[in-house]
């Protein structure tokens, strides 16, 4: 063998792994993307500019979704060291602990109990430490106070006028309310998992760039290795261990290509069949997320991000003293509700934007150039969705996309539970502390009313916030392609280490799971 593990792919899961089992072992990373030292990574707000680009960014397109009035949603996800976590909005939320107790319950030792002391171990929170909240470790997670736009006071009130409290810290004792994101920054730059976990490692791991494994080796049932493509040559590299870390759509994607997977999609595209579980690349979950905009009678952040002097205004402020919105997330503010009382915990989370960005760039999200008015934007998502999608591989080619399906709002509850939030949404806009500001409703606009043209509006604007997840999920047999040691079932020496691997989808965004998926994998792996 020519090293003890071989892990495939460099992003939230995939760095702290190396980093954690480079500890004692000899590690190769393959990444199938290139170095995340560009200034647009850096730059907390420059993401919008790495939405559409190839150079880092996987440009993933649904199949067309009748729960989205037929679009095709882009998925873009990261191709680059730190994976997503390069190229994402920097929120920093661990989710409900209810959501590990049900992971615990499917998985044992990845229960609440199990993960809180992980999360803390693995945390350097800027607030300092707590009974949740841990200090000294790796991740740097800033509290986010300090030069937000003061909309976002106001917006708060607003919520709190509506029934929702305010919430100092949406990951301590209680998720619920309103209040500011933590952020994965670190003095006015990106803290990626590449940055807080990987780059520190390489001294004792070995990270090969522009190296996209196309199939796991196997001996048998036994994976002994990997082939990869690297300048145009396939290469093979042999290991102990093979850990896939790829992501929620492209480690079922490698599955199947390695003979894993359904029978019948594996045999439609032409792959062997090593072992038929119908699990690979099923359960695709994720949050849909919608924005509702307004127009607004006092300057947000359009007026200084949007002209030539604002712009230089801004850089030359981000550059003396590494603050200002350059130095931000677009969501200050953000939230946990419920749609009704007989929830059982927050089903929904909001976002606030101090900005907006109605009007299209040409491949780009136009976060540096927002719309030439003054708006804002107060965004949701839902928490625990009931649609289900799936990645299939439609070629035995490795180059090729898998077929998306996402499924969105396939389920009569996931469809009844958005109509109910985007109303509270206008009751948190209609509350005195914002609705002063506030000049008009742009989108949907004052016209959408019925509960027929709500649905049809967030059915034709809703997409992906980017959090696909359990497309290879751990759980208990016969329904999970993992168990809780991650090991791949019907084979040897081959695990899952990512996003695919969750069993359930958290409520909230999904990069501090990963990096947990990290951190406690490499506990359970050594273990
Ligand atoms: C635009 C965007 C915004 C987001 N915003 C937030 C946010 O604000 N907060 C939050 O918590 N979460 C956010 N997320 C989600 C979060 O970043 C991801 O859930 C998380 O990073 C997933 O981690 P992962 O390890 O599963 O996969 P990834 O981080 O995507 O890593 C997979 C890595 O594997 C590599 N790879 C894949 N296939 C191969 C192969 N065959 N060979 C070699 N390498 C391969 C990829 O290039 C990539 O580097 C966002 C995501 C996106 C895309």
């Amino acid at each position: 063998m020519d090293v003890d593990y071989i892990i495939v792919g460099a992003g939230s899961s995939g760095s702290v792994l190396a980093s954690r089992l480079s500890e004692g072992a000899r590690v190769v990373v393959l990444e199938a993307g290139g170095s995340d030292l560009l200034p647009y990574v850096q730059l907390p707000l420059g993401y919008g500019k790495l939405f559409y680009d190839p150079a880092v960014n996987w440009m993933y397109a649904t199949e067309p979704d009748p729960g989205l009035a037929g679009n095709r949603d882009h998925w873009p996800r990261g191709k680059l060291l730190g994976g997503s976590s390069s190229i994402n909005a920097m929120v920093y939320i661990r989710g409900h602990k209810a959501d590990y107790d049900e992971w615990g319950a499917a998985a044992p030792g990845w229960g609440w109990g199990d993960v809180l002391p992980a999360f803390r171990a693995m945390e350097d929170n800027e607030a300092g430490a707590d009974d949740f909240r841990g200090k000294g470790g790796p991740l740097f997670i800033s509290r986010n106070r300090k030069g937000l736009h003061w909309l976002v006071e106001d917006y708060i009130a607003a919520c709190g006028e509506a029934g929702l409290a305010y919430n100092p810290d949406f990951n301590g004792a209680e998720q619920e309310g309103a209040g500011t994101y933590q952020m994965t920054i670190k003095g006015g730059r990106r803290n990626s998992a590449a940055r807080a976990f990987l780059r520190p490692a390489m001294k004792r791991c070995q990270v090969i760039t522009r190296a996209q494994v196309t199939r796991v080796i196997f001996e048998g049932k036994r994976a002994v290795g990997v082939e990869y493509l690297r300048d145009g040559e396939l290469q093979t590299l042999r290991a102990r261990e093979v850990i896939l870390s790829g992501g929620a759509i492209n480690t079922p994607q490698l599955l199947q290509l390695s003979g894993i997977g359904p029978a019948e999609v594996l045999s439609r595209a032409g792959i062997p069949v090593l072992v038929d579980n119908p699990h690979v690349g099923r359960n695709l979950s994720d949050h849909q997320g919608i924005n509702y905009t307004w127009e607004m009678k006092v300057a947000t952040y359009n007026g200084i991000l949007r002209p030539w002097w604002g712009k230089a205004f801004v850089g030359l402020q981000y550059l003396l003293t590494r603050g200002g919105p350059l130095a931000k997330s677009i969501n200050h503010g953000g939230g946990f509700f419920r749609t009704s009382a007989d929830e059982p915990r927050p089903n929904m989370q909001l976002y606030f934007q101090a900005f907006s960005t109605l009007i299209p760039r040409n491949g780009e999200r136009p976060l540096l150039t927002p719309d030439p008015f003054q708006g804002v934007s107060i965004g949701l998502s839902n928490c625990r969705p009931t649609s289900r999608g799936t990645i299939e591989i439609a070629s035995p080619d490795p180059m090729r996309h898998p077929k998306i399906t996402a499924n969105a709002f396939s389920t009569e509850k996931d469809v009844a539970e958005m109509l109910l939030a985007v109303k509270y949404l206008r009751t948190i806009a209609a509350q005195p502390s914002f609705a002063r500001w506030v000049k008009q409703e742009l989108r949907p606009g004052p016209e959408v009313q019925s509960d027929e043209a709500m649905i049809q509006d967030f059915r034709e604007r809703s997409g992906t916030v980017y959090h696909p997840s359990c497309t290879a999920r751990m759980g208990r047999e016969g329904e999970s392609v993992v168990d809780e040691h991650l090991r791949v079932r019907g084979v040897e020496g081959l695990r899952v280490c990512d996003a695919s691997a969750f069993p359930n989808l958290i409520a909230g965004n999904t990069n501090a799971p990963a990096l947990l998926m990290g951190w406690r994998g490499a506990e359970v792996i050594r273990g």
